[in-house]
């Protein structure tokens, strides 16, 4: 597994690589910490530090079909989500993620069209759930794709609607119907 301290480093290294095209430096260490994020037309700048912030994200990425099912977001991926936003405003891409799935219970996990046995998106025992579905708006999907690949923290896959990405101990990549 990948200690948190790895998480911060690559975090670095990506956004190192991704604006300025050089190595990663110790003066480049970067922690972003704001997402925004909007679902059905109710939008939040949050602030990853704060509990407010994590419950407005928990909010935001709940499992709708099963009736508003909260469950716990996992931190290193709204942190991987953070970390992307901020690669993409450091290029002068400012772009607010619209969220298609966050949390799905075992109910809608199975209702969902290709849906995997250990989804990202099921939560464990403790309500964690470490997989978001995005579109970023004005943002190239297969572009974000790669982006958000680039840390190699986990899976990325490729929809015509969204954008996949999970945390995992090894990553991933697949697409369907692009
Ligand atoms: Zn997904």
């Amino acid at each position: 597994m990948l200690s948190r301290r790895d998480f911060v480093k690559g975090l670095a290294l990506g956004v190192a690589a991704v604006t300025s095209g050089t190595a990663f430096s110790q003066q480049t260490v970067l922690t972003p910490y704001a997402l925004d994020m909007q679902r059905r037309g109710e939008r939040f700048l949050l602030d990853l530090r704060t509990t407010d912030g994590l419950k407005a994200a928990a909010w935001l990425l709940r499992d709708i079909q099963a009736g508003n099912v909260i469950g716990r977001p996992n931190t290193d991926t709204l942190r991987l989500a953070a970390w992307a936003q901020a690669a993409l405003a450091a290029q002068g891409a400012h772009s607010v993620f619209d969220i298609h799935s966050g949390l799905r219970t075992l109910s809608t996990n199975l209702k969902t069209e290709g849906h995997h046995q250990n989804s990202r998106h099921l939560p464990n025992l403790a309500m964690v759930f470490s997989a978001i579905d995005l579109n970023p708006i004005g943002i190239n999907k297969e572009y974000f794709g790669n982006l958000i690949a680039q840390p190699k923290f986990g899976g990325v896959g490729w929809y015509s609607t969204h954008i996949h990405f999970d945390v995992r101990e090894r990553p991933t990549y697949w697409r369907k119907g692009v």
